[in-house]
């Protein structure tokens, strides 16, 4: 075989920088929704950077909505938040978990904002005098998105994850660009794997591979043959079965992947190294497979968390709990930190709404610590409220994010400081004590869509508070996603009753974190954490929060 010279394929800009040519992975699914395409594009492009590959992951998401961030949680999950302030699907936060490299609005595409950008450059009469259609014009757009990653030259491997199912009408341009791609550019610079479902059926004892040939066969009609099969699959597939994928599936024998189900999705990474998924696909784009990927971190991480030393029963108040994907990133920075003190973090939710005094003492009193999530709206904020004030009040390390914090300052000024009416003007527009106002940049604006302060905000930590501890420096960066924050007018009369500023925007003086003194761990932050924790770097407020969760449990079982 003949292996290309990767580094001469690189070109030297103009300013001397070395200008990367990438090669195109892209990860369509198949037979069903769900099977883990994000975990599964996530943890090759570790394996590959593992390898000495710089790599960035996409995703095209075939919805109409701009983007999510207009979207109820119920709907699609969690909004995820990038550096630069997109709000973007939840698919972004394990590639950055994965490779603890940031992710912007390049990574995120959706159908809405193709259509969108298509429309403008109509009326600008870009395409005076032809007709505006799928394809070309649409295809076109949606293959400048996937090449802008590409061309900025950071990249060696571009992985571009296919939103939805093959075979749904939403997602045939893409395939279609897809397919367009691979004709331009080549099979050894641009390939395709899908994600496919063997499903194992109990009755006749038998792995089934029909769905997966039919799920080709649809691929096939747009004219795309996929080069490497990843099977999710309940039991490991014997020899005979992965003979007959890539026979009816016209694929080389070593092309059909094995995804077995396994505990804890940061695991997949080394179930696809031992299923050689990474050499196969270098092997596929003729690229060495330069040194054994190094994933020492890695296995030091799974081994810390699946061999804990100790527990804690950690308590997350919110309302969107039906759905675990609504708090994915918090959930899975509780799995980084968990890690990180070697300790098992039992994360149980625990529904706003139903909370109330009566009966808060039976909902939260066995936790070792309260988390109060982020939100919207006035639903369930009393039972927020309530939750505060239990942990405030029994010294239970809480840990208050965005919307949580804000109730923080509310529970404060109604219970401390005697302002019975204290509220935020997002819940109650004519309270007396607007203790959390809308900020005054928000108070022109009109469109829900992209228009909240968004992304990477500066923040100073006052030395000796938790936060400060936790960080170890004093200047931080952190990111948003909100439109109301804390009323300054209010903050000597909080920080003479015990409620501090401990974070503060150095260019408005906007109020980031609080904490309430004479109490083991109360941290209030206006922004989201979770988004920054990643297996690489656990988010260090997440691991000082399980520590003093650890410390309360060691305190009362003394
Ligand atoms: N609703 C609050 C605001 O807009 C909090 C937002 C959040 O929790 N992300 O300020």
């Amino acid at each position: 075989m003949i292996w290309a010279n990767f580094e001469s394929r690189n070109q030297t800009s103009l300013q001397g920088v070395i200008m990367k040519k990438p090669k195109y992975v892209f990860v369509t699914g198949g037979v069903t929704s769900s099977l883990g395409k994000g975990i599964v594009a996530a943890s090759l492009a570790k394996l590959l950077q593992a390898r000495g590959y710089s790599t960035t992951i996409q995703k095209l998401d075939p919805y109409i909505n701009v983007d999510p961030g207009t979207l109820n949680p119920y709907e699609h999950g969690e909004c995820y938040v990038t550096e630069d302030g997109a709000e973007t699907d939840l698919d972004l936060g394990h590639y950055e978990r994965y490779l603890n490299t940031p992710t912007s609005q390049a990574n995120n595409v959706t159908t809405g904002r193709i259509y969108l950008t298509v429309i403008e450059n109509e009326r600008k009469g870009q395409y005076l005098g032809k007709t505006v259609q799928v394809i070309p014009h649409i295809t076109d757009e949606i293959k400048r998105r996937i090449r802008l990653l590409g061309e900025s030259g950071e990249y060696d491997i571009v992985i571009t994850e296919i939103g939805g199912t093959v075979g749904d009408i939403e997602s045939q341009p893409y395939i279609e660009a897809v397919r367009q791609m691979r004709w331009e550019l080549g099979s050894d610079d641009a390939i395709v794997i899908h994600l496919t479902l063997v499903p194992y059926l109990a009755a006749a004892g038998e792995l089934k591979t029909k769905p997966t040939q039919h799920s080709v066969k649809s691929l096939l009609e747009i004219g795309v043959q996929p080069d490497i099969l990843v099977c999710r699959t309940e039991k490991p597939l014997n020899a005979d079965i992965r003979r007959k994928l890539a026979l009816f599936c016209n694929v080389t024998p070593n092309a059909v992947i094995e995804s077995i189900d396994v505990s804890t999705i940061y695991e997949v990474p080394l179930v696809m190294q031992k299923e050689k998924l990474d050499k196969v696909v270098l092997g596929k784009l003729k690229l060495s497979t330069k040194q054994d990927p190094d994933l020492e971190a890695w296995k030091d991480f799974l081994f810390r968390l699946q061999h804990p030393t100790s527990e804690v029963n950690i308590a997350l108040v919110g309302k969107y709990v039906e759905l675990p994907d609504a708090y994915k990133s918090i959930n899975e920075a509780f799995v980084h930190a968990g890690a990180a003190n070697q300790c098992r973090v039992n994360v149980r939710s625990v529904h706003s709404e139903f909370i109330t005094p009566e009966n808060v003492q039976q909902k939260l009193g066995g936790f070792d610590g309260i988390l109060v999530a982020p939100g919207f709206g006035s639903r369930g904020i009393e039972g927020k409220l309530e939750a505060v004030r239990f942990a405030r009040e029994q010294k239970i390390p809480f840990f208050g994010i965005c919307l949580g914090m804000q109730c923080s300052v509310i529970e404060f000024g109604r219970n401390v400081l005697g302002w019975s009416n204290a509220h935020s003007s997002e819940m109650d527009p004519d309270t007396e004590h607007a203790v959390i106002g809308l900020m005054e940049d928000q108070k022109q604006v009109t469109q829900k869509g992209g228009t909240m302060r968004l992304g990477a905000y500066a923040c100073n930590l006052s030395k000796g508070s938790h936060a400060y501890k936790a960080y170890g420096k004093a200047h931080i960066s952190e990111r948003h996603r909100h439109r109301y924050e804390f009323n300054n007018a209010y903050k000597d009369a909080y920080e003479k009753a015990g409620m501090s500023l401990t974070g503060v925007n150095p260019d408005t003086g906007l109020g980031e974190i609080v904490e309430v003194k004479d109490h083991p761990w109360f941290v209030g932050v206006q922004f989201h954490p979770e988004l920054k924790s990643t297996v690489a770097n656990p988010h260090p407020l997440f691991v000082r929060f399980i520590r003093a969760a650890m410390e309360l449990r060691g305190a009362s079982s003394k």
